[in-house]
């Protein structure tokens, strides 16, 4: 049976932070997130609100204030999210994600044909299986301990209970280390993308994808979903990282990475949060009714365009070291 659950925040919850990409203190308020625009029908749900806000310095788009580290831990671990029900959306969300999966690897394969790969918030393990597949030497590691469990029980590859930064894991060992839908959770992205460049080899490479928020993108959806009644999918206590083209590039320069190309051609399914459309409380009133119809006329009409949201597949690279051009010379 499904279960909706209900997460509370207090003010006490809360912290205002400077910009988490260049500090900055001076940012402007830009989407203010309704208490129940950013739920999950049907899943999890949360009575705040919260502001989104961009940086006027380097135009990185953050929740403003955010959750405390503490808060979101504790929400991590609450009996939901480490239950049976959430076990099995981990493998679902994943298979969702299958879509996005041949397209990433295709881009890392024109830089780096081979090697050992390093998949950060591997979850059920679905990526590092592809990945083996295709010839890497395929390893990831989580935090959640549940979805590694099902990584080690069905996937081939070393997979670590942990975050990236807690774990002794070698320095330039990897030749691909790849993080999928992972940054826009990172409370101090520059940072992890430092520790990446210090597990990757000279010459190796760093994989990402993240939801695509450039302004008009972000306005559109966020227009139609208001227009028709279903969450904006901002999730901006879950997503405090909304990063466009223009910034997931500064924040790869600032750890030390060169050569970044962005591929914003990607479409990701929402479905991996839940069938919006059938177990959608917000769809149980005659109004709402007619607007989930409309939802479904339009969707089949752009032929299930709108069960999409944009993200972009980037790629850079750790230039080869001094030492070493000067070895090879
Ligand atoms: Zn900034």
């Amino acid at each position: 049976m499904k279960q909706t659950l209900r997460y509370q925040i207090a003010e006490s919850d809360l912290e205002t932070v400077r910009c988490p990409l260049c500090s900055s203190d001076d940012f402007t308020p830009l989407i203010d997130v309704a208490p129940t625009e950013g739920n999950i029908p049907g899943t999890r749900y949360i009575d705040h609100a919260f502001t989104v806000v961009k940086c006027r310095d380097c135009a990185m788009i953050y929740t403003n204030p955010r959750p405390r580290l503490e808060w979101s831990v504790a929400r991590y671990n609450t009996p939901y999210e480490t239950g049976v029900a959430k076990n099995r959306s981990t493998f679902l969300h994943q298979l969702n994600s299958i879509a996005s999966y041949p397209g990433g690897l295709q881009i890392i394969r024109e830089r780096q044909p081979g090697g050992r790969l390093l998949d950060i918030g591997s979850s059920a393990g679905v990526f590092i299986g592809l990945a083996a597949l295709a010839g890497y030497e395929a390893e990831g590691n989580d935090v959640d301990e549940a979805a590694v469990a099902i990584s080690q029980a069905i996937f081939p590859g070393q997979t670590r209970v942990g975050d990236v930064h807690s774990l002794d894991l070698p320095r330039e060992h990897y030749d691909v280390v790849t993080l999928w839908n992972v940054i826009e959770h990172l409370r101090e992205p520059v940072h992890t993308l430092k520790c990446v460049h210090e597990l990757l080899k000279p010459g190796g490479v760093v994989f990402l994808e993240t939801p695509n928020h450039s302004l008009p993108i972000l306005r559109a959806n966020r227009s139609v979903a208001r227009a028709l009644g279903r969450p904006t999918f901002l999730i901006p206590y879950e997503h405090i990282m909304f990063f466009t083209p223009r910034t997931i590039g500064h924040a790869l320069k600032a750890a030390g990475f060169t050569a970044t190309t962005v591929y914003t051609n990607g479409w990701q399914s929402v479905f991996r949060h839940g069938n919006v459309l059938e177990e959608g409380r917000r769809f149980t009133r005659m109004g709402e009714r007619v607007k989930k119809n409309a939802y479904r006329v339009l969707n089949g009409l752009s032929g299930g365009a709108l069960n999409f949201m944009p993200v972009m597949q980037v790629i850079a690279t750790k230039p080869p070291s001094t030492e070493s051009r000067l070895n090879s010379a």
